[in-house]
């Protein structure tokens, strides 16, 4: 049995070594359960190697980051598919490399490292990481959407992070908010997804079309919203009342407590989060969304560490009580 099979009731303590694995840059480290950082390296993703490539790379900044602590084990937050329980990454647009039968970088690092591996996507890991240390402390049932290049997802649910079948579940930047012939052509393949209009460069790209002249950037077009531009704040406009009508159909059917948004909506919270939880209240029924708050993320630059931290400890530490550190 390969050593990244914990068994059940697994207890971590003590020493961990990270992996954030993204598709620009990638870094290593090591730190303690409690999200003390004690060394960490930082180099450039080699964005177009295969699959022995990324994997070398990684082992190489994992080896060089590591000293002389006992380590319990490694945590990878992966910028690609996941397949969670198998500990399998997938080609992603900026990392074809991974191969889309599944490289199994948890089973390969465990065996190089000597350490068990658990591995999840980003969005997931980020999820646990602002539940346990950032925005979503107290909360049994909370989604987290990171709006930036693309919009990743991960749900706790009853205090535990939902995984699904294939670990493939959450996908709420992919939900249709758009429907027919004029709806928005999406990355994925579909039409029509909340990501098509309120991404980063989906905000850009509309704006751009409403008249904005200006930096083609998702925080160009914040900064033209604040300053009056008319495109600006209408792209932003929209964008908010679509993640408002996606956010509906997800207080609908989980019943959250708490829903935390990262990046575009941290940087642009004052633009944002009032025109969301408008569309919000006025798309689901009062029982589900009395009480139920939208917040900022709350983890800033420490985010893809703490991510990379959880990616190892998961829902173990908390669950029973979503109790804040
Ligand atoms: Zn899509």
């Amino acid at each position: 049995m390969p050593l990244f099979y914990l068994p059940s009731g697994y207890n971590t303590s003590g020493v961990i070594l990270g992996i954030d694995l993204g598709g620009t840059k990638s870094a290593a480290l090591v730190l303690h359960e409690d999200g003390t950082v004690v060394r960490r390296r930082a180099a450039p993703t080699p964005a177009t190697a295969d699959a022995e490539g990324l994997f070398a790379f990684l082992l190489a900044l994992a080896q060089d980051v590591r000293g002389m602590e006992t380590l319990t084990g490694v945590g990878v937050s992966a910028g690609a598919p996941a397949d969670a329980a198998n500990g399998l990454v997938f080609a992603a647009p900026n990392l074809p490399g991974w191969g889309t039968a599944g490289f199994p970088l948890a089973a390969r690092l465990s065996e190089a490292l000597g350490l068990p591996v658990k591995l999840e996507n980003d969005a997931d890991a980020t999820a646990l990481a602002e539940w346990r240390f950032g925005a979503g402390q107290g909360t049994r049932n909370m989604a987290f959407l990171t709006v930036g290049t693309g919009i990743g997802s991960g749900l706790i649910l009853n205090g535990a992070l939902h995984r699904g079948r294939r670990g493939a579940g959450g996908e709420v930047g992919h939900i249709a908010i758009a429907h027919g012939p004029g709806a928005r052509p999406c990355a994925c393949g579909l039409r029509g997804c909340l990501e098509a209009y309120a991404s980063g460069p989906s905000v850009t790209k509309i704006a751009q079309e409403l008249g904005w002249q200006g930096e083609a950037s998702g925080r160009a077009v914040v900064e033209g919203a604040r300053a009056g531009d008319a495109a600006c704040r209408a792209a932003l406009e929209q964008a908010a009342e679509h993640l408002g009508a996606a956010l509906a159909t997800l207080a609908m059917l989980l019943d959250l407590e708490r829903i935390v948004l990262g990046t575009l909506a941290v940087h642009a919270a004052d633009l944002l989060l009032p025109r969301i939880s408008q569309s919000l209240r006025a798309r689901a029924w009062p029982r589900l969304t009395e009480g139920l708050e939208v917040v900022p993320a709350a983890l800033g630059d420490r985010a893809q560490d703490l991510a990379a931290l959880c990616a190892y400890t998961g829902s173990s530490r908390i669950e029973g009580g979503g109790q804040a550190r």
